[in-house]
């Protein structure tokens, strides 16, 4: 075990992350930034940011966070690679531990993100990512040019996938476990008067088909009311079914809400019913999940990690 005692520990590289090392950097904190095993976030499996203010034609997600981290790094940040398994936040100073040691920190900022949600199914996971299995339509739309495919949810986030996929597809078909859309009314009607997109409604996915091939041919649907069965042809598999926050370790630890998303203390965004330990960016907020807010929150946690080092005296 290592006897420093950092000043703070940021763990993430997201945008939420990224700016809180920008900021704790250039207040001479000197944060050490671990990288788990997505460095960058969920912004670098987005082919465009069209949002993120100050880039007037767009700026692809890899680029942006990219950018981000070498000026984190400009100001001193120091970055490590690994998983934080667990931590102990009664001990004093706070303790994390990886698989391959401890950290020991005075403040610290979790900013561990999000993750897409998956249905669950063996053939899902064995079919993922060059199998025809995917969670990002932008990442991955273009390879499925006049194909047929599928997208599962019935949330904004499977209604903007489907309507992405228009652009390439032949043909997509929505899939969703009840017989009304989740999404924004406008999405709802975007989707609904598409002549490329048609819906199953009140159908689950029991099956993806393809495993022994390695490449997915169809999925297997069941009817939740009558239990009638039936395949769909398809060459892709989009699932968008909602995210799970990354906060397994802090769990007994901090407060959860019941969907694993961190709790703040009463009146703060942004601080943990834990003195010095600060929650910002998807793992903390499930209702805004934008990189700008992500980034807002990880500014504000910096701030709070600052004045809070101060009033100890560190
Ligand atoms: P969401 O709103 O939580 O929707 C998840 C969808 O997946 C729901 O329709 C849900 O069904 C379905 N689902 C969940 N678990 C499932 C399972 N195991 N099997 C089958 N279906 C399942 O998630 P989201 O669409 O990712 O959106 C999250 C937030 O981001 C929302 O606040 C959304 O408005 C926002 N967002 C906004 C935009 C935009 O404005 N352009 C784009 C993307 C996301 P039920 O409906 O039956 O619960």
């Amino acid at each position: 075990m290592s006897e420093q005692i950092e000043n703070v520990v940021i763990i993430g590289t997201g945008c939420a992350g990224l700016t809180a090392a920008i900021y704790t950097a250039r207040a001479n904190l000197n944060p050490l930034v671990i990288e788990g095993a997505l460095p960058g976030g969920q912004l670098t499996t987005t082919s465009e940011v069209e949002n993120y203010p100050g880039f007037e034609t767009g700026i692809d997600g890899f680029t942006l966070m990219d950018t981000m981290r070498k000026q984190a790094a400009r100001f001193g940040t120091r970055f490590q690679h690994g998983t934080i398994e667990s931590v102990d936040f009664t001990s004093n100073p706070r303790r994390l531990i990886l698989a391959d040691g401890e950290i020991q920190t005075r403040a610290v900022i979790i900013a561990t993100g999000a993750s897409p949600r998956l249905l669950g199914l063996p053939a899902e996971k064995a079919l993922y990512g060059g199998g025809g299995v995917t969670t990002c339509a932008t990442c991955d739309g273009a390879f499925y040019r006049n194909m047929d495919v599928v997208v599962v949810g019935g949330g904004d986030s499977a209604a903007e996938e489907a309507l992405f996929l228009t652009r390439f597809c032949s043909k997509v078909t929505l899939i969703h476990r009840r017989d009304e859309l989740r999404a924004s009314k406008i999405m709802r009607d975007r989707v609904l008067a598409h002549e490329k997109i048609v819906t199953e409604w009140n159908q689950v996915v029991t099956d993806i088909l393809g495993v022994e091939e390695k490449e997915v041919s169809g999925v297997r649907l069941r009817h939740v009311e009558t239990g009638e069965e039936k395949t769909i042809t398809c060459k892709g598999v989009f699932i968008a079914i909602g995210h799970v926050p990354n906060t397994k370790p802090f769990a007994g630890q901090l407060e959860l809400d019941e969907s694993g998303y961190l709790l703040p203390a009463p009146g703060s965004m942004i601080r943990t019913k834990v003195p010095g330990v600060y929650a910002a960016g998807d793992c903390a907020d499930h209702v805004y999940r934008q990189a700008i807010t992500a980034a807002g929150m990880g500014c504000q946690a910096a701030i709070e990690a600052e004045r809070w080092l101060a009033e100890q005296d560190f």
